[in-house]
């Protein structure tokens, strides 16, 4: 049985990225590095929708960029403000913790957004702070904050504002120029269909005023220097070089699909998802019109385990799902399946089986068809696809 990897990252590896990594070594200084290096950028800032930032590429996970992040802007004693809806926002907040800073966080019940008019309050409580931390998709609650309106707030307080996109960029629209971030953070098992090991940091001109300022010891994430090798097509120091080739096709495929599309098959997927999990007796843990299109977090019915459930989908069905994280009275409650990267409708239809099979064999209710029932109407608006470019 070929197991199905449905958690949120990493994700599913298509044949052509596979493919693509068993390429031959080259050498990390030559041309041929080069070429990748300046094809991946380029496609990393499309996806971002920037022209302004400098896209730095690094070899970490994306905590490592997270890091990166603080270690360049932040020195120790500053004051920061983190808005926290879940386990990533939280590791912001310890970052920073960790390099010095003066942390306010602004925490919101898990399943719940960070909304415009708080992180104003907070941003006029704080006119010391001068750099705020946002995390777009929060994978841990299945929930996207109101980005762009968040980042609103954000400028017209005059602050920096550093998103963590990690779960978001690729699989739903984002608008780094537009929006006005001022630096946006990725991570290559997410939805750029790679393993990882490939991190990205897109630094815009107002971050870097900050970066010049900013006393926080740093080397191998030192931006300065990744940005200078990075003009010649290079890094630091010997990147994952062939995660960056997984990267390359990963980027290609999706310039295939035209983002657009993409965005609509991770869109259409999600909404699929919840309904079928909403038909299965589960509750879905983020509010209405914060649903993520990459994540759904659930909580599942009484008298059912989460471990038991995950496991018989796992050994009956060969379906891999997500159980919590972080805050225990939440995360011992909810499964998380994802659906970011290579996934498409069959996919999820296997998902929501596996999942009604599971129950019933749990006793919970028998399985007659009702999540495929309630997913299937919004599946079938798969035909509605633009086309590319
Ligand atoms: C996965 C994830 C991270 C952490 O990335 P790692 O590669 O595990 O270090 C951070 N933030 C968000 C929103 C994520 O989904």
């Amino acid at each position: 049985m070929t197991e199905q990897l449905r958690i949120p990252g990493p994700t599913p590896l298509p044949d052509r990225v596979v493919r693509a990594m068993s390429r031959p070594m080259v050498d990390h200084r030559g041309g041929e590095f080069a070429a990748v290096h300046r094809e991946v950028s380029a496609g990393v800032r499309e996806v971002f929708g920037t022209e302004t930032a400098d896209v730095l590429i690094v070899t970490s996970s994306g905590t490592g960029a997270m890091e990166s992040a603080v270690a360049n802007l932040v020195s120790p004693g500053d004051r920061v403000i983190v808005g926290t809806c879940g386990v990533f926002g939280d590791r912001f907040a310890d970052i920073n913790a960790a390099y010095g800073a003066e942390v306010t966080r602004l925490s919101v019940d898990w399943g719940q957004p960070i909304e415009e008019a708080v992180l104003a309050e907070t941003l006029a409580a704080n006119p010391d702070a001068k750099v705020v931390f946002l995390t777009h998709n929060e994978t841990s609650t299945g929930l996207t904050n109101h980005i762009a309106k968040l980042a609103r707030v954000v400028r017209d307080a005059g602050r920096l504002l550093v998103v963590d996109a990690i779960s978001s960029a690729s699989s739903m629209d984002l608008q780094m120029d537009a929006w006005d971030l001022d630096v946006v953070l990725s991570g290559s098992q997410k939805g750029w269909m790679s393993p990882p090991g490939i991190a990205f940091a897109a630094v815009g001109p107002r971050a870097w005023e900050f970066v010049e300022r900013s006393r926080s010891p740093r080397f191998y994430f030192d931006w300065k220097s990744h940005r200078t090798w990075a003009e010649k097509g290079f890094t630091p120091s010997t990147p994952a070089v062939s995660t960056l080739f997984a990267v390359q096709e990963g980027i290609r495929m999706l310039r295939e699909e035209g983002l657009a599309n993409a965005f609509a098959r991770h869109r259409r997927i999600a909404d699929a998802t919840a309904a079928g999990l909403f038909a299965a007796g589960l509750t879905l843990l983020a509010r209405e019109g914060y649903r993520s299109a990459t994540v759904t977090a659930a909580v599942v019915p009484d008298g059912i385990e989460v471990e038991a459930l995950r496991k018989l989908m796992r050994s009956r069905h060969g379906v891999i799902i997500a159980g919590g994280r972080g805050q225990a009275k939440i995360s011992e409650r909810i499964v998380r399946v994802g659906h970011l990267g290579a996934i498409d409708e069959g996919d999820l239809v296997q998902v929501l089986w596996a999942l009604e099979q599971a129950l019933e064999e749990l006793d919970h209710a028998p399985a007659d068809g009702r999540t495929l029932a309630a997913a299937q109407p919004i599946l079938a608006g798969a035909s509605e696809t633009v086309a590319a470019h």
